[in-house]
Protein backbone atom coordinates (compact mmCIF):
# COMPACT_ATOMS: atom_id res chain seq x y z
CA UNK A 1 0.00 0.00 0.00
CA UNK A 2 2.90 2.54 0.61
CA UNK A 3 2.32 3.56 -3.54
CA UNK A 4 -1.34 4.88 -2.24
CA UNK A 5 -0.11 6.10 0.72
CA UNK A 6 2.26 8.29 -1.33
CA UNK A 7 -0.61 9.29 -4.15
CA UNK A 8 -2.59 10.08 -1.27
CA UNK A 9 0.25 12.65 0.73
CA UNK A 10 2.35 14.31 -2.52
CA UNK A 11 -0.86 14.26 -4.87
CA UNK A 12 -4.15 15.25 -2.83
CA UNK A 13 -2.02 16.11 0.60
CA UNK A 14 -3.29 14.40 3.16
CA UNK A 15 -1.17 12.79 5.66
CA UNK A 16 -3.11 9.59 6.35
CA UNK A 17 -6.24 7.14 5.27
CA UNK A 18 -9.41 7.38 6.96
CA UNK A 19 -11.77 4.74 8.22
CA UNK A 20 -11.43 1.88 5.17
CA UNK A 21 -10.58 4.24 2.44
CA UNK A 22 -7.04 1.72 2.56
CA UNK A 23 -8.83 -1.45 2.38
CA UNK A 24 -11.18 -0.30 -0.27
CA UNK A 25 -8.38 0.83 -2.12
CA UNK A 26 -6.42 -2.06 -1.46
CA UNK A 27 -9.33 -4.23 -2.95
CA UNK A 28 -9.93 -2.39 -6.14
CA UNK A 29 -6.19 -1.87 -6.90
CA UNK A 30 -6.56 -5.53 -6.56
CA UNK A 31 -8.99 -6.25 -9.08
CA UNK A 32 -11.95 -6.68 -7.21
CA UNK A 33 -15.58 -5.31 -7.39
CA UNK A 34 -17.03 -3.95 -4.53
CA UNK A 35 -20.00 -1.63 -2.81
CA UNK A 36 -18.63 1.27 -0.17
CA UNK A 37 -21.69 2.00 2.13
CA UNK A 38 -19.45 5.40 3.56
CA UNK A 39 -21.59 8.31 4.63
CA UNK A 40 -21.06 11.71 2.86
CA UNK A 41 -18.00 13.80 3.65
CA UNK A 42 -16.71 9.90 4.39
CA UNK A 43 -14.30 10.24 1.67
CA UNK A 44 -15.64 7.89 -1.16
CA UNK A 45 -13.63 9.98 -3.90
CA UNK A 46 -10.45 8.88 -2.70
CA UNK A 47 -11.50 4.99 -3.12
CA UNK A 48 -11.71 5.08 -6.69
CA UNK A 49 -9.95 8.22 -7.64
CA UNK A 50 -6.60 6.44 -6.37
CA UNK A 51 -7.04 3.05 -7.66
CA UNK A 52 -7.31 4.43 -11.21
CA UNK A 53 -4.61 5.92 -11.04
CA UNK A 54 -2.26 3.02 -9.60
CA UNK A 55 -3.85 0.83 -12.16
CA UNK A 56 -3.17 0.83 -15.91
CA UNK A 57 -5.61 2.98 -18.11
CA UNK A 58 -8.33 5.31 -16.85
CA UNK A 59 -10.54 5.06 -14.40
CA UNK A 60 -14.45 5.68 -15.98
CA UNK A 61 -16.75 7.17 -13.10
CA UNK A 62 -20.62 7.25 -13.83
CA UNK A 63 -22.53 9.80 -11.95
CA UNK A 64 -25.74 11.20 -12.42
CA UNK A 65 -25.12 15.04 -12.32
CA UNK A 66 -23.50 17.34 -14.38
CA UNK A 67 -22.34 20.01 -11.62
CA UNK A 68 -20.91 17.44 -9.54
CA UNK A 69 -19.13 15.56 -12.04
CA UNK A 70 -17.57 19.61 -13.18
CA UNK A 71 -16.30 20.32 -9.86
CA UNK A 72 -15.25 17.10 -9.23
CA UNK A 73 -12.88 17.50 -12.60
CA UNK A 74 -11.84 21.29 -11.50
CA UNK A 75 -10.47 19.42 -8.24
CA UNK A 76 -8.57 16.75 -9.65
CA UNK A 77 -7.03 19.44 -12.22
CA UNK A 78 -6.28 21.41 -10.05
CA UNK A 79 -3.97 19.19 -8.51
CA UNK A 80 -2.78 17.55 -11.76
CA UNK A 81 -4.49 14.62 -12.35
CA UNK A 82 -6.05 14.04 -16.04
CA UNK A 83 -9.05 14.32 -16.02
CA UNK A 84 -12.27 15.02 -18.05
CA UNK A 85 -16.10 14.79 -18.01
CA UNK A 86 -18.19 13.25 -20.88
CA UNK A 87 -21.72 14.64 -21.15
CA UNK A 88 -24.23 16.92 -22.53
CA UNK A 89 -22.90 19.76 -21.28
CA UNK A 90 -20.27 19.67 -24.01
CA UNK A 91 -20.54 20.43 -27.66
CA UNK A 92 -20.01 17.46 -30.23
CA UNK A 93 -16.41 19.26 -31.14
CA UNK A 94 -15.32 19.33 -27.20
CA UNK A 95 -17.20 15.86 -27.18
CA UNK A 96 -14.84 14.35 -29.65
CA UNK A 97 -11.88 16.05 -28.74
CA UNK A 98 -12.35 14.05 -25.24
CA UNK A 99 -12.67 11.14 -27.06
CA UNK A 100 -9.85 11.34 -29.35
CA UNK A 101 -7.52 12.55 -25.83
CA UNK A 102 -9.19 9.36 -24.39
CA UNK A 103 -7.82 6.87 -27.29
CA UNK A 104 -4.73 8.36 -26.99
CA UNK A 105 -4.57 7.55 -23.15
CA UNK A 106 -4.66 10.60 -22.34
CA UNK A 107 -6.74 10.27 -19.09
CA UNK A 108 -6.40 9.29 -15.58
CA UNK A 109 -10.49 9.81 -15.06
CA UNK A 110 -13.01 10.25 -17.03
CA UNK A 111 -16.33 11.61 -15.45
CA UNK A 112 -19.42 10.09 -17.74
CA UNK A 113 -22.89 10.64 -17.56
CA UNK A 114 -25.08 7.21 -17.67
CA UNK A 115 -26.83 7.20 -20.68
CA UNK A 116 -23.33 8.67 -22.46
CA UNK A 117 -21.78 5.72 -21.26
CA UNK A 118 -24.60 3.23 -22.13
CA UNK A 119 -24.23 4.14 -25.82
CA UNK A 120 -22.92 1.36 -28.08
CA UNK A 121 -20.86 3.85 -29.95
CA UNK A 122 -19.15 4.81 -26.13
CA UNK A 123 -18.98 1.12 -25.02
CA UNK A 124 -17.17 0.39 -28.21
CA UNK A 125 -14.45 3.23 -27.97
CA UNK A 126 -13.35 1.62 -24.28
CA UNK A 127 -12.74 -1.67 -26.05
CA UNK A 128 -10.37 -0.15 -27.61
CA UNK A 129 -8.09 1.25 -24.50
CA UNK A 130 -7.34 0.04 -21.04
CA UNK A 131 -10.02 0.31 -18.56
CA UNK A 132 -8.87 0.77 -14.57
CA UNK A 133 -12.22 0.38 -13.26
CA UNK A 134 -15.80 1.61 -13.30
CA UNK A 135 -16.53 3.43 -10.83
CA UNK A 136 -20.60 3.59 -10.35
CA UNK A 137 -21.41 6.80 -7.89
CA UNK A 138 -24.26 7.91 -6.17
CA UNK A 139 -25.25 4.07 -6.86
CA UNK A 140 -28.85 4.14 -4.55
CA UNK A 141 -30.08 6.02 -7.84
CA UNK A 142 -31.11 2.49 -9.08
CA UNK A 143 -33.02 2.16 -6.54
CA UNK A 144 -36.49 2.51 -8.23
CA UNK A 145 -38.07 3.46 -4.79
CA UNK A 146 -36.01 6.17 -3.61
CA UNK A 147 -36.40 9.60 -5.27
CA UNK A 148 -33.51 9.73 -7.02
CA UNK A 149 -34.29 6.95 -9.18
CA UNK A 150 -32.56 7.16 -13.05
CA UNK A 151 -33.75 4.66 -15.14
CA UNK A 152 -30.13 4.12 -16.77
CA UNK A 153 -29.04 2.83 -14.06
CA UNK A 154 -30.51 -0.15 -13.96
CA UNK A 155 -28.93 -1.25 -17.44
CA UNK A 156 -25.36 -0.70 -15.82
CA UNK A 157 -25.32 -4.00 -15.10
CA UNK A 158 -24.22 -4.38 -18.79
CA UNK A 159 -20.62 -3.40 -17.66
CA UNK A 160 -19.87 -6.87 -16.08
CA UNK A 161 -21.14 -8.35 -19.23
CA UNK A 162 -18.89 -6.50 -21.48
CA UNK A 163 -15.90 -5.84 -19.47
CA UNK A 164 -15.59 -8.97 -16.98
CA UNK A 165 -12.25 -7.98 -16.18
CA UNK A 166 -12.44 -4.69 -14.90
CA UNK A 167 -13.40 -3.86 -11.15
CA UNK A 168 -16.14 -1.98 -10.27
CA UNK A 169 -16.75 -0.34 -7.56
CA UNK A 170 -20.20 0.83 -6.31
CA UNK A 171 -20.55 3.52 -4.06
CA UNK A 172 -23.71 5.56 -2.00
CA UNK A 173 -23.83 6.98 1.53
CA UNK A 174 -27.71 6.06 1.44
CA UNK A 175 -28.10 4.01 5.06
CA UNK A 176 -31.26 2.42 4.42
CA UNK A 177 -30.94 -1.62 4.29
CA UNK A 178 -33.56 -2.11 1.20
CA UNK A 179 -31.95 0.21 -1.12
CA UNK A 180 -28.40 -1.64 -0.06
CA UNK A 181 -30.18 -4.90 -1.11
CA UNK A 182 -31.40 -3.22 -4.52
CA UNK A 183 -28.18 -2.01 -5.37
CA UNK A 184 -26.72 -5.08 -4.81
CA UNK A 185 -29.51 -6.77 -6.58
CA UNK A 186 -29.92 -4.52 -9.58
CA UNK A 187 -25.69 -3.74 -10.22
CA UNK A 188 -25.19 -8.01 -10.29
CA UNK A 189 -23.00 -7.11 -7.38
CA UNK A 190 -23.83 -10.12 -4.94
CA UNK A 191 -20.37 -11.42 -5.44
CA UNK A 192 -18.74 -8.66 -4.69
CA UNK A 193 -17.04 -7.42 -1.40
CA UNK A 194 -19.31 -4.90 0.69
CA UNK A 195 -17.57 -2.34 3.32
CA UNK A 196 -19.73 -0.48 5.48
CA UNK A 197 -18.76 2.34 7.80
CA UNK A 198 -20.40 3.65 10.33
CA UNK A 199 -22.91 6.07 9.21
CA UNK A 200 -22.54 8.62 11.78
CA UNK A 201 -21.66 12.14 10.90
CA UNK A 202 -19.77 12.95 14.40
CA UNK A 203 -19.12 16.71 13.53
CA UNK A 204 -23.04 17.59 12.99
CA UNK A 205 -25.10 18.71 15.91
CA UNK A 206 -28.23 17.80 16.28
CA UNK A 207 -30.54 20.40 17.64
CA UNK A 208 -34.57 20.11 17.63
CA UNK A 209 -36.31 22.82 19.39
CA UNK A 210 -39.70 23.59 19.44
CA UNK A 211 -41.38 25.78 17.12
CA UNK A 212 -42.56 28.93 18.53
CA UNK A 213 -42.21 31.97 16.11
CA UNK A 214 -40.24 29.62 13.27
CA UNK A 215 -39.05 32.77 11.12
CA UNK A 216 -37.75 34.40 14.19
CA UNK A 217 -35.79 31.49 16.06
CA UNK A 218 -34.38 30.85 12.76
CA UNK A 219 -32.75 34.47 12.36
CA UNK A 220 -31.43 34.36 16.07
CA UNK A 221 -29.99 31.26 15.30
CA UNK A 222 -28.25 32.06 12.10
CA UNK A 223 -27.19 35.30 13.74
CA UNK A 224 -25.91 33.45 16.90
CA UNK A 225 -24.19 30.68 15.31
CA UNK A 226 -23.73 31.06 11.41
CA UNK A 227 -23.02 34.56 10.70
CA UNK A 228 -21.70 34.77 7.41
CA UNK A 229 -21.81 31.28 6.64
CA UNK A 230 -23.38 29.16 3.77
CA UNK A 231 -26.06 27.27 4.50
CA UNK A 232 -29.71 25.60 3.43
CA UNK A 233 -32.97 26.57 4.80
CA UNK A 234 -35.65 23.26 4.02
CA UNK A 235 -39.18 23.98 3.58
CA UNK A 236 -41.99 22.13 2.70
CA UNK A 237 -43.89 24.35 0.50
CA UNK A 238 -42.86 26.49 -2.61
CA UNK A 239 -44.68 29.51 -1.19
CA UNK A 240 -43.25 29.35 2.50
CA UNK A 241 -39.17 28.92 0.40
CA UNK A 242 -39.90 32.48 -0.91
CA UNK A 243 -41.81 33.91 1.89
CA UNK A 244 -38.49 33.16 3.89
CA UNK A 245 -36.11 33.77 1.26
CA UNK A 246 -37.77 37.74 1.04
CA UNK A 247 -37.65 37.53 4.71
CA UNK A 248 -34.09 36.75 5.33
CA UNK A 249 -32.94 38.92 2.59
CA UNK A 250 -34.84 41.72 4.24
CA UNK A 251 -33.35 40.81 7.02
CA UNK A 252 -30.13 41.87 5.49
CA UNK A 253 -28.75 38.11 4.68
CA UNK A 254 -27.75 37.16 1.71
CA UNK A 255 -30.19 34.10 0.55
CA UNK A 256 -31.64 32.31 -2.46
CA UNK A 257 -34.44 30.49 -3.37
CA UNK A 258 -34.94 26.87 -5.47
CA UNK A 259 -38.02 24.83 -5.67
CA UNK A 260 -39.69 22.53 -8.57
CA UNK A 261 -41.91 25.75 -9.56
CA UNK A 262 -38.88 27.92 -10.87
CA UNK A 263 -37.79 28.42 -14.19
CA UNK A 264 -34.68 26.05 -15.18
CA UNK A 265 -32.72 29.10 -15.58
CA UNK A 266 -33.46 30.60 -12.14
CA UNK A 267 -32.56 27.53 -10.14
CA UNK A 268 -29.52 27.30 -12.07
CA UNK A 269 -28.38 30.70 -11.48
CA UNK A 270 -29.52 30.32 -7.51
CA UNK A 271 -27.83 27.03 -6.88
CA UNK A 272 -24.17 28.20 -8.91
CA UNK A 273 -24.45 31.50 -6.34
CA UNK A 274 -24.93 29.30 -3.66
CA UNK A 275 -21.58 26.84 -5.01
CA UNK A 276 -19.40 29.45 -5.87
CA UNK A 277 -19.97 32.65 -3.16
CA UNK A 278 -19.02 32.31 0.02
CA UNK A 279 -21.62 32.72 2.63
CA UNK A 280 -25.36 32.15 0.67
CA UNK A 281 -28.50 30.97 2.02
CA UNK A 282 -30.04 28.03 0.07
CA UNK A 283 -34.03 28.31 0.88
CA UNK A 284 -35.53 25.65 -0.79
CA UNK A 285 -37.82 22.37 -0.75
CA UNK A 286 -36.39 19.04 -0.97
CA UNK A 287 -36.04 19.71 -4.43
CA UNK A 288 -32.31 20.84 -3.95
CA UNK A 289 -29.18 19.09 -2.66
CA UNK A 290 -29.28 15.46 -4.63
CA UNK A 291 -25.47 15.77 -6.03
CA UNK A 292 -24.58 18.98 -4.19
CA UNK A 293 -21.04 18.11 -2.93
CA UNK A 294 -20.62 21.76 -1.21
CA UNK A 295 -18.13 20.80 1.35
CA UNK A 296 -18.78 24.01 3.37
CA UNK A 297 -22.13 24.05 4.12
CA UNK A 298 -22.10 24.94 8.01
CA UNK A 299 -25.67 24.43 8.89
CA UNK A 300 -29.02 22.71 7.54
CA UNK A 301 -32.33 24.24 8.97
CA UNK A 302 -35.75 22.41 8.84
CA UNK A 303 -38.53 24.92 8.99
CA UNK A 304 -40.98 21.83 8.53
CA UNK A 305 -40.82 17.95 9.52
CA UNK A 306 -38.97 16.09 7.43
CA UNK A 307 -41.20 12.86 6.38
CA UNK A 308 -38.71 10.13 7.83
CA UNK A 309 -35.67 9.69 9.57
CA UNK A 310 -34.09 8.86 5.93
CA UNK A 311 -34.85 12.23 4.51
CA UNK A 312 -33.62 13.78 8.04
CA UNK A 313 -30.47 12.10 7.67
CA UNK A 314 -30.19 12.58 3.92
CA UNK A 315 -30.81 16.29 4.19
CA UNK A 316 -28.77 17.24 7.06
CA UNK A 317 -26.20 15.25 6.01
CA UNK A 318 -25.00 17.57 3.36
CA UNK A 319 -23.65 19.90 6.28
CA UNK A 320 -20.20 19.93 6.97
CA UNK A 321 -18.89 17.60 4.47
CA UNK A 322 -15.09 18.87 5.12
CA UNK A 323 -15.44 17.48 8.52
CA UNK A 324 -15.45 20.77 10.75
CA UNK A 325 -18.44 21.49 12.68
CA UNK A 326 -21.40 21.95 11.86
CA UNK A 327 -25.13 22.10 12.71
CA UNK A 328 -28.26 20.45 11.97
CA UNK A 329 -31.11 22.74 12.99
CA UNK A 330 -34.87 21.79 12.89
CA UNK A 331 -38.03 24.08 14.85
CA UNK A 332 -40.76 21.74 15.27
CA UNK A 333 -44.41 22.35 16.76
CA UNK A 334 -48.00 21.00 16.76
CA UNK A 335 -48.64 22.07 13.24
CA UNK A 336 -45.66 19.74 11.77
CA UNK A 337 -47.25 16.81 13.42
CA UNK A 338 -50.94 17.44 12.42
CA UNK A 339 -50.02 18.72 8.68
CA UNK A 340 -47.81 15.27 7.81
CA UNK A 341 -50.74 13.07 9.28
CA UNK A 342 -52.93 14.59 7.19
CA UNK A 343 -50.82 14.50 4.14
CA UNK A 344 -50.62 11.19 4.68
CA UNK A 345 -54.37 10.48 5.40
CA UNK A 346 -55.14 12.85 2.05
CA UNK A 347 -53.14 11.27 -0.55
CA UNK A 348 -54.29 8.87 -3.01
CA UNK A 349 -51.65 5.90 -2.60
CA UNK A 350 -52.50 2.75 -1.83
CA UNK A 351 -53.46 1.96 1.57
CA UNK A 352 -50.00 -0.12 1.59
CA UNK A 353 -48.05 2.89 0.98
CA UNK A 354 -49.63 4.88 3.10
CA UNK A 355 -48.53 2.50 5.97
CA UNK A 356 -45.38 2.58 5.17
CA UNK A 357 -45.39 6.37 5.62
CA UNK A 358 -47.26 6.28 8.42
CA UNK A 359 -44.60 4.03 9.85
CA UNK A 360 -41.54 6.41 8.96
CA UNK A 361 -43.36 9.27 10.53
CA UNK A 362 -43.87 8.04 13.74
CA UNK A 363 -40.27 7.02 14.15
CA UNK A 364 -39.29 10.49 12.97
CA UNK A 365 -42.14 11.78 15.45
CA UNK A 366 -40.17 9.49 17.91
CA UNK A 367 -36.81 10.97 17.54
CA UNK A 368 -38.33 14.74 17.92
CA UNK A 369 -39.76 13.90 21.12
CA UNK A 370 -36.86 11.50 22.67
CA UNK A 371 -35.69 12.31 25.85
CA UNK A 372 -32.28 10.58 25.01
CA UNK A 373 -29.24 10.70 22.74
CA UNK A 374 -30.98 11.92 19.33
CA UNK A 375 -27.30 10.81 17.78
CA UNK A 376 -28.14 7.39 19.02
CA UNK A 377 -31.34 6.91 18.30
CA UNK A 378 -30.54 7.89 14.41
CA UNK A 379 -28.19 5.59 14.33
CA UNK A 380 -30.17 2.23 15.70
CA UNK A 381 -33.00 3.40 13.26
CA UNK A 382 -30.32 2.38 10.43
CA UNK A 383 -29.53 -0.82 12.63
CA UNK A 384 -26.26 0.45 13.98
CA UNK A 385 -25.16 0.01 17.56
CA UNK A 386 -22.38 1.72 19.45
CA UNK A 387 -20.86 1.05 23.11
CA UNK A 388 -21.71 4.33 23.73
CA UNK A 389 -24.72 5.41 25.85
CA UNK A 390 -24.65 9.03 24.47
CA UNK A 391 -23.25 10.97 21.75
CA UNK A 392 -22.12 14.63 23.79
CA UNK A 393 -23.28 16.58 20.66
CA UNK A 394 -26.78 16.79 20.07
CA UNK A 395 -29.01 18.93 22.10
CA UNK A 396 -30.12 16.40 24.20
CA UNK A 397 -27.17 15.21 25.33
CA UNK A 398 -26.18 19.06 25.94
CA UNK A 399 -28.91 20.56 27.53
CA UNK A 400 -31.03 17.41 28.83
CA UNK A 401 -34.60 18.47 29.01
CA UNK A 402 -37.05 17.48 31.96
CA UNK A 403 -38.71 14.69 32.33
CA UNK A 404 -42.23 15.11 34.24
CA UNK A 405 -45.28 13.01 34.92
CA UNK A 406 -47.71 14.85 32.89
CA UNK A 407 -50.07 12.20 33.60
CA UNK A 408 -52.85 14.48 35.31
CA UNK A 409 -52.56 17.07 32.77
CA UNK A 410 -53.00 14.93 30.15
CA UNK A 411 -56.26 13.59 31.28
CA UNK A 412 -57.35 17.21 31.80
CA UNK A 413 -56.68 17.80 27.96
CA UNK A 414 -58.50 15.04 26.80
CA UNK A 415 -60.95 15.28 29.10
CA UNK A 416 -61.17 19.01 27.66
CA UNK A 417 -61.44 17.79 24.27
CA UNK A 418 -64.18 15.06 24.90
CA UNK A 419 -66.02 18.47 26.65
CA UNK A 420 -66.18 20.83 24.21
CA UNK A 421 -67.47 17.62 22.21
CA UNK A 422 -64.14 16.58 20.15
CA UNK A 423 -64.55 19.93 17.73
CA UNK A 424 -61.69 22.04 18.23
CA UNK A 425 -58.16 22.59 17.61
CA UNK A 426 -55.30 23.41 20.00
CA UNK A 427 -55.49 27.22 20.60
CA UNK A 428 -59.31 27.36 21.44
CA UNK A 429 -59.27 23.88 23.74
CA UNK A 430 -55.85 25.78 25.51
CA UNK A 431 -58.33 29.03 25.49
CA UNK A 432 -60.55 26.66 27.64
CA UNK A 433 -58.10 25.06 29.45
CA UNK A 434 -56.53 27.73 31.05
CA UNK A 435 -59.59 29.80 31.51
CA UNK A 436 -59.83 32.87 28.90
CA UNK A 437 -62.65 34.24 28.35
CA UNK A 438 -62.76 34.85 24.62
CA UNK A 439 -65.45 35.30 22.26
CA UNK A 440 -64.78 31.72 20.82
CA UNK A 441 -65.42 30.42 24.25
CA UNK A 442 -68.70 32.71 25.16
CA UNK A 443 -70.14 31.37 21.83
CA UNK A 444 -69.85 28.18 23.08
CA UNK A 445 -70.73 28.37 26.46
CA UNK A 446 -67.49 26.94 27.44
CA UNK A 447 -66.74 28.79 30.32
CA UNK A 448 -69.58 26.09 31.69
CA UNK A 449 -68.12 22.90 30.66
CA UNK A 450 -66.27 21.48 33.86
CA UNK A 451 -62.84 21.20 32.26
CA UNK A 452 -62.55 25.31 32.09
CA UNK A 453 -59.91 27.51 34.22
CA UNK A 454 -58.50 24.29 35.74
CA UNK A 455 -55.58 23.96 33.38
CA UNK A 456 -54.64 27.90 34.56
CA UNK A 457 -50.81 26.84 36.49
CA UNK A 458 -49.36 25.55 33.14
CA UNK A 459 -48.64 28.85 30.42
CA UNK A 460 -49.80 28.55 27.11
CA UNK A 461 -46.42 27.68 25.46
CA UNK A 462 -46.37 24.42 27.64
CA UNK A 463 -49.89 23.64 27.22
CA UNK A 464 -48.82 23.60 22.99
CA UNK A 465 -45.93 21.45 24.01
CA UNK A 466 -48.50 19.24 25.82
CA UNK A 467 -50.97 18.99 22.78
CA UNK A 468 -47.79 18.56 20.38
CA UNK A 469 -46.61 15.67 22.39
CA UNK A 470 -49.62 14.11 23.08
CA UNK A 471 -50.58 14.06 19.01
CA UNK A 472 -47.55 12.59 18.22
CA UNK A 473 -47.83 9.93 20.72
CA UNK A 474 -51.36 9.26 18.89
CA UNK A 475 -53.53 10.16 22.05
CA UNK A 476 -55.10 12.34 19.57
CA UNK A 477 -55.83 12.70 16.42
CA UNK A 478 -57.98 15.63 14.00
CA UNK A 479 -60.53 15.15 11.75
CA UNK A 480 -60.84 14.29 8.22
CA UNK A 481 -62.38 17.45 7.23
CA UNK A 482 -59.53 19.65 7.51
CA UNK A 483 -60.73 22.16 10.34
CA UNK A 484 -57.81 20.56 12.87
CA UNK A 485 -60.38 19.20 15.28
CA UNK A 486 -59.13 16.73 17.62
CA UNK A 487 -60.78 13.28 18.48
CA UNK A 488 -59.81 10.97 21.17
CA UNK A 489 -58.09 7.90 20.20
CA UNK A 490 -58.24 4.27 21.35
CA UNK A 491 -55.03 4.97 23.28
CA UNK A 492 -56.66 8.21 24.93
CA UNK A 493 -59.60 6.05 26.46
CA UNK A 494 -56.85 3.85 28.64
CA UNK A 495 -55.32 7.43 30.08
CA UNK A 496 -58.08 8.85 30.67
CA UNK A 497 -59.39 5.72 32.80
CA UNK A 498 -56.41 6.10 34.52
CA UNK A 499 -54.52 3.25 33.61
CA UNK A 500 -51.57 4.49 31.79
CA UNK A 501 -49.48 7.34 33.19
CA UNK A 502 -47.59 9.73 30.49
CA UNK A 503 -44.30 11.18 30.87
CA UNK A 504 -43.67 14.22 28.49
CA UNK A 505 -40.61 15.93 28.08
CA UNK A 506 -40.23 19.88 29.18
CA UNK A 507 -37.76 22.20 27.26
CA UNK A 508 -35.47 23.68 29.65
CA UNK A 509 -34.73 27.38 28.54
CA UNK A 510 -33.32 26.98 25.15
CA UNK A 511 -29.59 27.95 26.30
CA UNK A 512 -26.85 28.49 23.48
CA UNK A 513 -25.21 25.50 22.64
CA UNK A 514 -22.43 27.02 21.17
CA UNK A 515 -20.32 27.84 23.48
CA UNK A 516 -19.84 23.93 24.33
CA UNK A 517 -18.54 23.40 20.98
CA UNK A 518 -15.93 20.86 20.94
CA UNK A 519 -14.50 20.83 17.18
CA UNK A 520 -12.06 23.41 16.16
CA UNK A 521 -13.72 26.31 15.45
CA UNK A 522 -14.05 30.38 14.16
CA UNK A 523 -14.96 31.32 17.50
CA UNK A 524 -11.95 30.13 19.35
CA UNK A 525 -9.63 32.54 17.21
CA UNK A 526 -8.36 35.69 18.25
CA UNK A 527 -8.48 38.74 16.56
CA UNK A 528 -4.89 38.18 14.63
CA UNK A 529 -6.17 34.87 13.91
CA UNK A 530 -9.57 36.11 12.28
CA UNK A 531 -7.60 39.12 10.69
CA UNK A 532 -5.24 36.02 8.78
CA UNK A 533 -8.56 34.09 8.28
CA UNK A 534 -10.24 36.92 6.31
CA UNK A 535 -7.22 37.82 4.48
CA UNK A 536 -7.02 34.11 3.53
CA UNK A 537 -10.45 33.68 2.46
CA UNK A 538 -10.16 37.20 0.37
CA UNK A 539 -7.09 35.47 -1.47
CA UNK A 540 -9.03 32.37 -2.07
CA UNK A 541 -11.86 33.89 -3.45
CA UNK A 542 -9.53 35.72 -5.94
CA UNK A 543 -8.08 32.79 -7.25
CA UNK A 544 -11.17 30.69 -7.32
CA UNK A 545 -12.58 33.93 -9.35
CA UNK A 546 -9.47 33.66 -11.98
CA UNK A 547 -9.64 29.88 -12.47
CA UNK A 548 -13.54 29.87 -12.60
CA UNK A 549 -14.48 27.70 -10.01
CA UNK A 550 -15.60 27.46 -6.40
CA UNK A 551 -13.64 28.62 -3.66
CA UNK A 552 -13.30 25.23 -1.94
CA UNK A 553 -11.85 23.71 -4.99
CA UNK A 554 -8.84 25.77 -4.23
CA UNK A 555 -8.55 25.12 -0.57
CA UNK A 556 -10.88 23.64 1.85
CA UNK A 557 -11.86 25.27 5.16
CA UNK A 558 -10.06 22.50 6.82
CA UNK A 559 -7.10 23.99 4.47
CA UNK A 560 -6.86 27.91 5.79
CA UNK A 561 -7.92 26.69 9.30
CA UNK A 562 -4.61 24.90 9.69
CA UNK A 563 -2.47 27.53 8.17
CA UNK A 564 -4.22 29.62 10.16
CA UNK A 565 -3.28 27.69 13.47
CA UNK A 566 -0.12 26.69 12.53
CA UNK A 567 1.29 29.88 10.25
CA UNK A 568 4.21 28.08 8.55
CA UNK A 569 6.63 30.39 7.28
CA UNK A 570 8.69 27.81 4.84
CA UNK A 571 7.57 25.51 2.34
CA UNK A 572 8.80 22.17 4.76
CA UNK A 573 6.26 23.53 6.75
CA UNK A 574 3.60 24.29 4.09
CA UNK A 575 3.91 20.64 2.59
CA UNK A 576 2.84 19.41 5.99
CA UNK A 577 -0.86 20.89 5.81
CA UNK A 578 -3.80 19.05 4.90
CA UNK A 579 -4.78 19.67 1.37
CA UNK A 580 -1.42 21.19 0.02
CA UNK A 581 -0.25 18.46 -2.01
CA UNK A 582 2.84 18.51 -4.18
CA UNK A 583 0.98 20.60 -7.31
CA UNK A 584 -0.65 23.13 -4.49
CA UNK A 585 2.60 23.92 -3.14
CA UNK A 586 4.15 24.43 -6.53
CA UNK A 587 1.39 26.86 -7.46
CA UNK A 588 0.15 28.67 -4.54
CA UNK A 589 3.02 28.15 -2.07
CA UNK A 590 5.05 31.32 -2.75
CA UNK A 591 1.31 33.45 -2.41
CA UNK A 592 0.37 31.87 0.84
CA UNK A 593 4.05 32.71 2.56
CA UNK A 594 3.68 35.89 1.87
CA UNK A 595 0.72 36.22 3.10
CA UNK A 596 1.78 34.31 6.38
CA UNK A 597 5.06 35.73 6.74
CA UNK A 598 3.25 39.30 7.54
CA UNK A 599 1.47 37.23 11.06
P1 LIG B 1 -18.03 11.70 -0.05
O1 LIG B 1 -18.02 11.57 -1.55
O2 LIG B 1 -17.92 10.42 0.67
O3 LIG B 1 -19.14 12.55 0.46
P2 LIG B 1 -15.60 13.11 -0.50
O4 LIG B 1 -14.89 12.06 -1.26
O5 LIG B 1 -16.16 14.27 -1.24
O6 LIG B 1 -16.74 12.47 0.37
O7 LIG B 1 -14.67 13.59 0.67
C1 LIG B 1 -15.10 14.50 1.63
C2 LIG B 1 -13.98 15.43 1.98
O8 LIG B 1 -13.00 14.79 2.78
C3 LIG B 1 -13.29 15.93 0.77
O9 LIG B 1 -13.04 17.28 0.96
C4 LIG B 1 -11.99 15.15 0.74
O10 LIG B 1 -10.97 15.87 0.10
C5 LIG B 1 -11.72 14.94 2.20
N1 LIG B 1 -10.95 13.71 2.45
C6 LIG B 1 -11.22 12.49 1.95
N2 LIG B 1 -10.31 11.60 2.39
C7 LIG B 1 -9.45 12.26 3.20
C8 LIG B 1 -8.30 11.89 3.98
N3 LIG B 1 -7.85 10.64 4.00
N4 LIG B 1 -7.70 12.86 4.70
C9 LIG B 1 -8.15 14.12 4.66
N5 LIG B 1 -9.21 14.53 3.96
C10 LIG B 1 -9.88 13.63 3.23
ZN1 LIG C 1 -26.40 12.97 21.79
Amino acid sequence: MSDALSILKEVFGYPAFRGQQAEVIAHVTNGGDCLVLMPTGGGKSLCYQIPALLREGVGIVVSPLIALMQNQVAALCEIGVDAAVLNSSLSSQEAAAVEQKLLAGGYDLLYVAPERLLTGRFLNLITRIPVALFAIDEAHCVSQWGHDFRPEYSQLSVLHERFPNVPRIALTATADMHTRKEIIERLGLAMAKVFISSFDRPNIRYQIVDKINSRSQLFSFIQAEHPGDAGIVYCLSRKKVEETTTWLTGQGMRAVAYHAGMSMQERHLNQEKFLREEGVIMVATIAFGMGIDKPDVRFVAHLDLPKSIEGYYQETGRAGRDGQAANAWMAYGLGDVIQQRRMIEESEAPIKFKQVATRKLEAMLSLCETTSCRRLRMLSYFGETTDIAACGNCDVCLNPPQIWDATVEVQKALSCVYRTGQNFGAGHLIDVLRGNLTERVKEWHHDRVSTFGIGKDLSEKTWRAVFRQIVALGLLTTDHEGYGAFHLTEASRVVLRGEQAVHLRLQTKSQRLAEKRQVDDLASLDSVERNLWEQLRTWRARIAKEHGVPAYVIFHDATLHELVRLCPQTEDELRQVTGIGVRKLDKYGNHLIEILRGH
